[in-house]
């Protein structure tokens, strides 16, 4: 084969290859319009109202914004049950609601880069290998939820519908797993999730390490109040328990850490305090 014949095919090939990702691109975006402009169950209202805190105390636009991602969530996601876990379009309407209000006011991709999220009747054992030293460590650990990087979400449902039920104190697992989700969305799951632009990483980084040393003092100090201080665990961990208050404990964020709850209203799009 000739050099000239080589460098046309492989032009082609690449020409095809961008073809199909613009076209890919805009059928993604075609059907995500659909799905948002397609009617939101009349029953639905109802059902969340009873089962999902938050949703009761949303504004009415960003209940209507909450639904479109919805429609497009559950068309998206596939909602698969564990150890004999029946799921009912209630449960996967429950889900799909507290997974979206992490990114109703955003028009990103809807949790890209996995399908399934798997759910147990109640808290699973899983097997957790550590390193000690060079020795590997395999022990079981008992778990309401999980994030598996480029993989499944998993939760427990009795954990789900107990933290979607009360509102207020800090913990949702829901809200927990799908902001590690979030968090790999740049591929590394560090605590720091794609951002806007420059300026934002900027404060990003200088603030969430700043809060992130001062949680630790204070859990070290036994002080610490509005985080759980299970977020001592890691920089994502942090970033996932400090979203879970941020939307629970609005309130009290805003008032006991400003500079945090500020960058994660910036970060999320929306005012939880006022709500
Ligand atoms: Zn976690």
């Amino acid at each position: 084969m000739s050099l000239a014949v080589y460098s046309v095919m492989v032009a082609g090939a690449l020409i095809g290859y961008l073809l199909w990702r613009l076209l890919r691109k805009a059928w993604l975006k075609r059907r995500r319009a659909q799905l948002y402009a397609s009617p939101f169950s009349a029953d639905w209202p109802a059902v969340l109202e009873q089962h999902v805190a938050l949703y009761s105390r949303l504004p009415a636009a960003l209940r209507d914004k909450l639904h479109g991602h919805i429609n497009y969530f559950l068309a998206d996601k596939q909602l698969v049950g564990r150890n004999g876990q029946v799921v009912t379009d209630e449960i996967k309407l429950i889900i799909a609601a507290n997974a979206c209000l992490l990114i109703m006011n955003r028009n990103d991709a809807i949790f890209p880069g996995f399908k399934t999220i798997l759910i147990y009747p109640d808290t699973y054992v899983a097997k957790q290998v550590s390193f000690e030293g060079d020795v590997k460590v395999s022990k079981n650990s008992v778990r309401a939820g999980e994030s598996w990087h480029g993989g499944p979400v998993v939760l427990s449902l009795s954990d789900v519908m107990r933290g979607s039920l009360n509102g207020e104190d800090g913990h949702n697992v829901v809200l927990h797993e799908f902001a590690h989700k979030l968090d790999e969305e740049n591929l590394t799951t560090n605590g720091m999730p794609i951002l806007r632009n420059r300026e934002q990483y900027a404060n990003w980084i200088e603030v969430l390490n700043k809060e992130y040393e001062e949680f630790l003092s204070r859990v070290d100090r036994k002080k610490n109040k509005v985080i759980d201080e299970y977020g001592a665990v890691s920089p994502p961990e942090f970033f996932a328990v400090a979203t879970e208050s941020f939307f629970e404990k609005g309130p009290a964020m805003a008032e006991r850490l400003p500079e945090l709850y500020k960058e994660l209203q910036d970060y999320y799009g929306v005012d939880p305090a006022s709500w």
